[in-house]
């Protein structure tokens, strides 16, 4: 689409895309409406705001397609098997995401788009790769679920030379014309199955961020999964198939080497047979899964053309953000760690392999996951475990299971104050050297507003228990 001029487009979705697509559509000239299906008061003021504008606003009818419409632009995480779907179909009306908006609309001398997606890690390796592009003298940002949006990114007054672009199997379902420069899967594990419909259908769609691209598809060499989607997907003639590896990477693969980062993929000098790009004491944290991490983020780099000491400044340069295994505080001779975010089993087996002795706190919204593999897996580390939260029968019982050693203090509670009296608890069970570990494999909304807020009343618990021992 080229002329925007009286078309009519219905936004679906008010909210962190949905509002700035209806402005940006509005001022491109369309005719716009917004379909919502909350009626709340949050909800009636940015409608009032949006009406100003000539923005049209349908408020708690989230499901009847408006008469005329030519265009649906959806928020990514509308379900595919909502009405208003099933609608547009028998219309034959298109549905756009908003990554897809943002790539219809980028401009010819647009920056190419290096991208991620992936179960966990995304973030994370998002703003890795935007670390090494930087200490490249790359003008970029890493966009996606933080920092800049990808609508700015795109039609901004910001110049950029390469976008680090951070996408959801979401919004990966809802992107069809999406040609990356190059892009990884990180890993493929169970995770927001009742929204796909199957593992497969979550599979394809994370699969689609390979398709059409130009020089490199990353895939984890660990999980055939991610090597699968390489090869169903169409790309242009040329593009090479880069795999990353924990071990000795073998031809066009990136891996670790007696504690150094190596390229054996992009190697300039013919006489060489691999590149050295960084120490893995230059990750930070050097935990096995941020290493899987940065040696994606250091292949998009190199497919991009930047040179060994750039990945290794980059990944110097860079900071985890919060809640990300954070270090809180050590406190006795106990290290106090913050993996709030690890709110799937997949990302807290991640954490719970790079430490040895620890005291898990753990618990919450399980979201219909099972815990047996994961407790199996890590019981060895387990020096007890603390477990609050809705769900935390589930992991009792795979604790009892698998690690009937382990002493396990259930708390029983899921109020916000249960995760100071978690820590007092995780304290008493550990000893000097231990790790006290919070990375609770499940959701946080059954007793938190958010991720953020959880790790939050962690830090404070610790800080608290700290004065306390003071
Ligand atoms: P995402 O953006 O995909 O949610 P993040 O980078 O925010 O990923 O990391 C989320 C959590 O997932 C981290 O706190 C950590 O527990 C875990 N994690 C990070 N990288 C990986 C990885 N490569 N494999 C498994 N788990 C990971």
């Amino acid at each position: 689409v080229t002329d925007w001029q009286g078309k009519h487009v219905t936004v679906a979705g008010l909210g962190v895309s949905g509002v700035p697509a209806a402005r940006v559509l509005r001022g491109l000239g369309a005719v716009v409406t917004v379909v919502n299906d909350g009626d709340d008061e949050r909800s009636r003021k940015q409608a009032a705001e949006l009406e100003a504008e000539g923005i049209t606003v349908r408020l708690g009818d989230g499901a009847t397609l408006p008469e005329g419409t030519e265009l649906i632009v959806t928020a990514p995480g509308w379900k595919p098997d909502k009405p208003l779907f099933a609608a547009a179909a028998e219309a034959g009306v298109p549905v756009w995401g908003d990554v897809e908006l943002a790539w219809r609309l980028r401009g010819p001398d647009a920056a190419p788009w290096l991208a991620v997606t992936g179960t966990n890690g995304k973030t994370t390796t998002v703003q890795m790769l935007a670390s090494i592009l930087e200490a490249a003298g790359l003008r970029t940002a890493a966009v996606g679920n933080i920092g800049v949006s990808l609508l700015d990114a795109v039609l901004g007054d910001e110049k950029y030379d390469v976008l680090a672009v951070e996408l959801s199997s979401y919004q990966l379902h809802w992107a069809p014309s999406l040609r990356a420069h190059s892009a990884a899967v990180l890993n493929l594990a169970p995770d927001h199955l009742d929204w796909h419909g199957s593992m497969e259908a979550y599979a394809a769609d994370k699969g689609r961020i390979y398709e059409g691209n130009k020089v490199a598809c990353v895939y984890n060499v660990a999980d055939k999964a991610t090597e699968d989607l390489v090869r169903a997907a169409d790309v242009e003639e040329g593009c090479r198939a880069i795999g990353f590896t924990l071990g000795t990477p073998g031809p066009s693969q990136l891996g670790v080497v007696d504690d150094i980062l190596v390229d054996r993929a992009f190697v300039e000098n013919r006489q060489k047979q691999a590149q050295e790009l960084a120490q893995i004491s230059d990750v930070n944290p050097p935990a096995p899964h941020n290493i899987a991490n940065a040696l994606a983020a250091a292949a998009l780099a190199r497919a991009f053309g930047v040179e060994p000491a750039a990945v290794r400044d980059g990944l110097r340069a860079f900071r985890p953000d919060a809640h990300r295994i954070a270090h809180v505080a050590d406190v006795d001779g106990v290290a106090y760690i913050d993996d709030s975010k690890a709110t799937n089993t997949h990302a807290a087996e991640a954490s719970l392999a790079a430490y040895d002795s620890i005291v898990w706190i753990a618990g919450g919204l399980a979201k219909g996951a099972t815990f047996d593999e994961l407790v199996a897996k890590s019981a060895k580390r387990l020096r007890g475990a603390v477990l609050i939260g809705q769900d935390r029968a589930l992991i009792r019982e795979a604790l009892a299971r698998h690690a009937p050693e382990v002493p396990v203090v259930d708390l029983d509670r899921t109020d916000t104050g249960a995760m100071s009296a978690a820590v007092r608890e995780a304290a008493r069970l550990a000893v000097p050297g231990d790790t006290v570990l919070m990375a609770p494999a499940c959701a946080s909304m059954d007793m938190f507003t958010n991720y953020n807020k959880r790790g939050e009343a962690f830090a404070e618990a610790v800080r608290a228990l700290g004065a306390v021992g003071a």
